[in-house]
């Protein structure tokens, strides 16, 4: 059928027609049947229209690039309405975590000690523990989202495959911070922005995010917006204040030596975040 045609095309070849977006990554990557099946339905039910190249392969989870559906509503409203009362199809990110062992061993670190993961985690299925990031990700991203941190809105999950807003235009993908080529100005005000942002989410969202660097952040609309935040922790968790301590350096390093700006010093920054 027609969406077996466009499951297919994901996994083959030079299916993506804009750069930017990495067409042997989809091409070496296979689906597993699980996902597989879930991308499956999200096309025949008309949530998704088209599922179109990766975005990005990464240890823990590959980032696919699709277009809504006729059938698109999720837990927030996705889609939008022009002047004219025309439905615009919206672009989306789709993250699909592995269920690689390996890798979710060592984030233990950022569950244990949550207590809105007291119950439920389970240790020795891979299958559940990556739900289990899956969907303290959707969760961290729905707070920051209506406490006003700029990040993709989050719009639907099921099981592994979280489905967000595209941060981009028409099929390119914004930046992130070490990729943006930011002119001086420009630096300054992201670093600033990066700033906001950890501040933002420990004052406004109770959230510390536990790996911010110039890799977690993207430069959209000449504004920075956090991704990555499934390993978030609640600014209760016993690591809380090092892991903020940790972020805010990875931004002062990132800044001071790419970005050549005079940085504070981290313990001024540790104050003005928290
Ligand atoms: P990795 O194992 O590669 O580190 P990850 O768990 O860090 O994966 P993310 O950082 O959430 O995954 O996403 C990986 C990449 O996908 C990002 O660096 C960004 O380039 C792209 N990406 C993620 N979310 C979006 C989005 N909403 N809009 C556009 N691009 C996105
Ligand atoms: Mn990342």
């Amino acid at each position: 059928s027609n969406n077996v045609a466009k499951m297919e095309k994901i996994e083959s070849t030079g299916s993506t027609k804009y750069q930017g977006r990495d067409d042997r990554a989809t091409s070496e990557q296979v689906l597993d049947p699980r996902t597989r099946l879930i991308l499956f339905k999200l096309l025949s039910t008309g949530f998704l229209s088209k599922i179109d190249g990766c975005l990005s392969t990464g240890k823990e989870a590959n980032v696919y690039y699709a277009l809504s559906g006729s059938n698109s509503t999720g837990d927030v409203a996705p889609l939008t309405e022009n002047e004219d009362g025309e439905v615009t199809i919206k672009e989306y990110a789709i993250k699909v975590y592995k269920t690689s062992i390996l890798v979710f061993k060592d984030r233990d670190k950022y569950v244990t000690g949550e207590h809105r993961w007291r119950n439920g985690y389970c240790k020795s299925n891979p299958r559940k523990m990556v739900k289990v990031w899956a969907e303290k990700e959707l969760r961290n991203y729905k707070r920051l989202w209506e406490r006003g941190v700029k990040c993709p809105r989050p719009v639907m999950l099921k099981n592994h495959v979280l489905v967000m807003e595209f941060l981009g235009s028409s099929g390119w993908p914004s930046p992130r911070i070490k990729d943006a080529k930011l002119n001086p100005k420009r630096m300054r005000e992201a670093y600033v922005q990066c700033m906001l942002i950890l501040r933002h989410m420990f004052q406004r969202a109770n959230l510390v995010h536990g790996d911010f660097s110039e890799y977690n952040a993207l430069w959209h609309n000449n504004q920075v917006y956090v991704i990555d935040v499934s390993q978030s922790v609640e600014s209760d968790h016993p690591s809380a204040l090092d892991f903020l301590r940790k972020d805010i350096s990875n931004v002062n390093d990132f800044f001071r030596k790419y970005g050549k700006l005079d940085v504070m010093s981290t313990r001024q920054l540790f104050e003005f975040v928290t």
